[in-house]
């Protein structure tokens, strides 16, 4: 166990290691737990069934998180993005997603919150405002639980459902994902189910396999884009590294370890992959793999020349993944105006004059 690490990014299984460590008994983990995930108060001293010395031992080697919202887009009650700033300085994005779904005949509010599990990124998709800046770090398990906390005090109410599709690649900091994973599905912890919670990857085969053994039913996201390797390798680098026979081995072991559908997002990016060939060859591959597509229509960058399709091609794009039989939905509007793709919000707040990118379909 490091020291001064944050409390909140603590299981119980850690904390009570770190409670042996000192000759405390392990029901005190609980109780610790209690009072920041139930009781939600975030100072040791107020834990008034700790012993004193515990709760200092406690300061000595905890922080609570001292993340502070810097800025907010969007109106309450409809996507918003907001970008917060860590202990070190660094940014880090979230985007709160309202949702009216039908439940049983009932209206009701479900609110996702997409969060980020890295500073930028190291994938260098070509199309993408995370990679544009390069990699800086992983963020800690508690960063990424705090982005969920600042949500929860944002809006005022429980978050009901996390997509890890925010800043990152979440399989390249497998361990802090899965450490933050622990705690969000946890009875003790924030009691989120994991079909409620989706972790998105461009395609790191070692770790997708991992994650299929990892006992929660969580939901699996491809950031596929492209259903040939010609077109992938174009504009995903790590489709060098893993090819499409690789992905697809690996997403059929996902599927011989759980029984819900993966998803395929495929951005439409003009004269790209959005031609109605590609169309067809993508239902091939979801078609094989039992996946749902989800379209998103690309949302431009600055900086970046990559255009997205008229909607109408859009549709025609849509359909003949419909004639195939494939479950798709296409989001055309949704992002444009609060830059929701990931990392542009972040890069407007840094100088990436500097940074050494490439990233135009000319290329
Ligand atoms: N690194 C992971 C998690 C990030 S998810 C992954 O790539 O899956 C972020 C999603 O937004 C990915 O599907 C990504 O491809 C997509 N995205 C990135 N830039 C975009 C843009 N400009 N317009 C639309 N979607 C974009
Ligand atoms: Fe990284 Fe995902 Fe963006 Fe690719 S799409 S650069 S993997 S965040």
């Amino acid at each position: 166990m490091c020291s001064l690490s944050p409390i909140i990014g603590q299981t119980e299984k850690s904390l009570k290691e770190f409670l042996a460590a000192y000759q405390y008994p392990e029901f005190r983990a609980r109780q610790i737990l209690d009072w920041i995930w139930n009781k939600r108060i975030c100072s040791f001293e107020l834990m008034s069934n700790l012993p004193p010395q515990l709760r200092t031992l406690l300061q000595k080697h905890f922080t609570w998180p001292a993340i502070k919202i810097v800025q907010v887009q969007g109106q309450p009650g409809t996507t918003r993005k907001f970008l917060s700033q860590l202990e070190d300085g660094q940014y880090v994005e979230s985007v709160i997603i309202p949702a009216a779904i039908n439940n049983q005949g009932k209206q009701a509010e479900r609110t996702t919150l997409c969060v980020s599990s890295q500073i930028g990124c190291a994938f260098g998709c070509k199309f993408c405002a995370s990679g544009l800046s390069g990699f800086i770090r992983n963020l800690s398990a508690g960063e990424i639980i705090s982005q969920i906390l600042s949500a929860e005090s944002l809006i005022q109410h429980p978050i009901d459902n996390i997509v890890f599709m925010g800043m990152g690649e979440p399989l390249a900091n497998f361990d802090n994902v899965v450490t933050a994973l622990d705690i969000i599905t946890a009875p003790w912890g924030l009691d989120i189910g994991g079909r409620h919670i989706t972790v998105s990857t461009s395609g790191f085969v070692p770790h997708i396999k991992r994650l299929a053994d990892y006992p929660k039913q969580i939901r699996l996201a491809i950031s596929l884009h492209g259903a040939t390797d010609a077109i992938r390798s174009r504009i995903m680098p790590v489709n060098k590294k893993w090819p499409l026979n690789e992905l697809i081995s690996a997403l059929t072991y996902w599927h011989s370890k759980r029984k819900q559908m993966i998803t395929f997002e495929y951005i439409l990016i003009k004269g790209i992959n959005d031609s109605l060939d590609d169309a067809r060859q993508l239902a091939r591959l979801a078609q094989k793999l039992n996946a749902k597509v989800n379209l998103i229509p690309y949302n431009t960058v600055e900086s970046l020349d990559w255009e997205r399709p008229a909607l109408s091609h859009c549709k025609r794009f849509r359909d003949i993944l419909r004639l195939q039989h494939v479950p798709v939905t296409l989001r055309y509007e949704k992002g444009h105006d609060i830059d929701a793709a990931c990392g542009q919000l972040r890069l407007k707040h840094i100088d990436v004059s500097h940074s050494n990118h490439h990233n135009s379909p000319k290329n």
